[in-house]
């Protein structure tokens, strides 16, 4: 009895550690890397009521007709700019999380650089910080505009990916979202080089046609770099 008493102790304190030693967009350390346990990230979860809580309101508006048994929150690692190891989430529709886990799982594999990857919620679900602060994201709902039509993001079924490497970029206007990635919308293959600008030659691009999403970067007037959708 004594001992199973002390077992629940330890489950409790062990769930308890977990869960604050968890949050995304922090680094981890080099002791935290040496016992890195993969199978800890790289994984799917329901919406849980804590995360729902982050989200409601935000990503989340009260309007939402996407439904919160069809999303999931993902845990995942990801290179920050330093090239050091980040904690990373995302929601997104439990249709594409085998997909996603499966991508954000190789390009961590490869080193390949992703700057931020938190909710859009710690930005207010305010779609131009987002991509002003270069977070890379998912589901956030939103209406195509003008339409009753739901958004591919607002199904959870779109990913930006490093938003202001990537704006997007209306090239018959010259309309760039975020403002603040004009200069990446133009020019892109002298900065390639330097940066994980998307192209065709791009591991990113590659990896998401492999799972059958389509690239925003190839439609004609309006270059959404960052986008893919399935
Ligand atoms: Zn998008």
């Amino acid at each position: 009895m004594k001992r199973l008493l002390h077992l629940i102790i330890y489950l409790a304190l062990a769930i308890t550690v977990q869960a604050q030693s968890w949050k995304a967009g922090t680094v981890l350390s080099d002791s935290e890397l040496k016992d890195l346990k993969i199978e800890q990230f790289f994984v799917e979860e329901e919406v849980s009521e804590d995360v729902f809580a982050r989200m409601s309101g935000k990503s989340f508006p009260s309007s939402c007709t996407t439904k919160r048994a069809s999303l999931r929150y993902l845990k995942l690692l990801h290179r920050n700019k330093e090239g050091k190891t980040q904690r990373g989430e995302m929601v997104c529709n439990k249709a594409i999380a085998t997909d996603l886990i499966d991508i954000f799982k190789q390009l961590y594999a490869s080193n390949y650089r992703i700057e931020r990857m938190v909710l859009p919620d710690e930005y207010d679900a305010v779609d131009e910080k987002v991509m002003t602060a270069n977070n890379t994201s998912c589901f956030n709902f939103r209406f195509v505009s003008g339409t009753r039509r739901v958004s591919k993001h607002g199904l959870g079924m779109a990913v930006d990916i490093n938003p202001l490497y990537n704006p997007c970029y209306n090239t018959r206007n010259g309309k760039c979202e975020p403002k603040a990635g004009k200069d990446y919308a133009t020019s892109r293959s002298t900065k390639k080089a330097a940066l994980p600008l998307i192209d065709k030659q791009d591991l990113c691009y590659k990896l998401f046609i492999q799972h059958s999403f389509r690239w925003g970067g190839a439609w004609r007037t309006k270059k959404d770099y960052q986008h893919f959708e399935k």
